[in-house]
């Protein structure tokens, strides 16, 4: 019998969040009713101009090929919205379309990393950046928690460039940023990312800057593109997704803008050879979206907002479980330490299920974070509210116990 599986640790590599989801399942189907704190997928349909945007271009024969790069007419109006929201001058053939941020880092790290070289990852990071450097042959990378510092504003711009110095070895080529940052809602402000800048230009590093949720912010803290910083437009290389903006996780629909000496890999060799481009009207949907009225996006980021005191005030009966207030993206990330009591991580979330609240424990975001918990608030408002209450009444009471 052939050999069917071959020996690369990255098809070893398991899910935490396929796991949760597997047995929150089962609890359904044994008739239990369980609020889904644990996944990141918005609850909102997709607004009605970009449906609508989607089947006219469909009807209008938008069905061939696509551009390997990306349809011009959606490339465009990104080069006006890099400039007018983000502060990048992007030239049109710097953008790459890709099959939502996931495939553009990706596509990322396949022409940034050779084999032997080390990214650094800023973490806690999201859980498919050690698979998607598993599949760029001989990468590695090595994790520096900053987040949750720098979200208690306990690292000065000067501290944290120092800790970066530090962890910084001969093999590192590139650090992967992500903010605002899932799990814990940071906000890295421009000063603290000027001062990330300034290392990756004395250590002549590039940026992968994963701007998921770029129009996800709270309490007045603005996001920060860092190729808009001096110096970086040659070394930062920024992912960005329809996913979250616009509510549109199934359509599949991201991009990335790279520094000018990647124009002939990304699009002509990377995109066109693992996907050969996205659906051409999908694309002209996701023009609609940049190009249309952006109330849609203000509405649902007012409705995170929500969500996120909702789910901080029902937290607050709680001294077993400690979240730091997220300032952006749709998560908490809670500190359980006290919940947990000594137990395994695991054991708490299956704890946790039994009273009908699934989370994703925070080992999925890197090794070091064995005391903490995902809650995301991408899930209805009742249910946010009602995670906080029974997480405060019951977590609170199993530590005593
Ligand atoms: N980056 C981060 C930090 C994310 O949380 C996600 C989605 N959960 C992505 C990138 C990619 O999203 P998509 O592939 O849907 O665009």
């Amino acid at each position: 019998m052939p050999r069917l599986i071959a020996d690369r640790a990255v098809l070893r590599m398991t899910s935490e969040l396929g796991r949760v989801m597997a047995a929150a399942r089962a609890r359904e189907q044994a008739g239990e009713r369980v609020l889904h704190l644990e996944r990141g997928e918005p609850d909102f349909d997709t607004p009605p101009h970009i449906v609508e945007a989607l089947a006219k271009a469909a009807r209008d024969g938008a069905t061939h090929y696509p551009d390997q790069r990306g349809e011009t007419p959606l490339r465009e109006v990104l080069v006006e919205k890099l400039a007018r929201e983000n502060g990048i001058r992007a030239h049109v053939d710097d953008i790459v379309i890709t099959a939502g941020g996931t495939h553009a880092l990706c596509l990322a790290m396949q022409c940034l990393l050779s084999p032997g070289d080390e990214l650094l990852v800023l973490s806690p990071h999201w859980m498919a950046i050690p698979k998607l450097v598993g599949f760029a042959d001989g990468a590695r990378y090595r994790t520096l928690p900053v987040y949750l510092e720098l979200l208690a504003g306990r690292w000065t711009p000067a501290e944290f460039a120092a800790r970066l110095r530090a962890a910084i070895t001969p093999e590192t080529r590139g650090i992967y940023l992500n903010t605002p940052n899932n799990p814990t809602g940071a906000v890295l402000s421009r000063e603290h990312q000027a001062a990330l800048a300034e290392v990756a230009v004395e250590r002549d590093l590039w940026v992968l800057s994963d701007e998921a949720y770029e129009h996800l912010t709270y309490d007045g803290v603005q996001h920060v593109s860092i190729a808009s910083l001096p110096g970086m437009a040659e070394r930062a290389l920024s992912v960005f997704t329809f996913s979250k903006s616009y509510a549109m996780t199934g359509w599949r629909m991201g991009y990335v803008v790279s520094p000018p000496a990647l124009r002939a890999l990304m699009g002509p060799l990377l995109a066109f050879y693992t996907t050969h481009g996205v659906f051409p009207a999908v694309q002209l949907a996701a023009r609609a979206a940049v190009a249309g009225p952006q109330a849609c996006v203000a509405e649902m980021r007012e409705a995170y907002d929500r969500r996120r005191r909702l789910l901080l005030e029902g937290l607050a009966g709680s001294a077993a479980v400690q979240a730091p207030v997220p300032k952006g993206a749709f998560y908490a990330f809670a500190n359980v330490a006290g919940a947990r009591n000594g137990r395994d991580l695991w054991a708490l979330v299956d704890e946790w299920l039994g009273f009908g609240v699934a989370v994703l424990p925070g080992t999925a975001f890197g090794p070091e974070f064995g005391d903490w918990v995902r809650l995301s608030m991408a899930t209805r408002a009742e249910d946010v509210a009602e995670a906080g209450r029974r997480i405060a009444q019951h977590a609170g009471a199993g530590a005593r116990a």
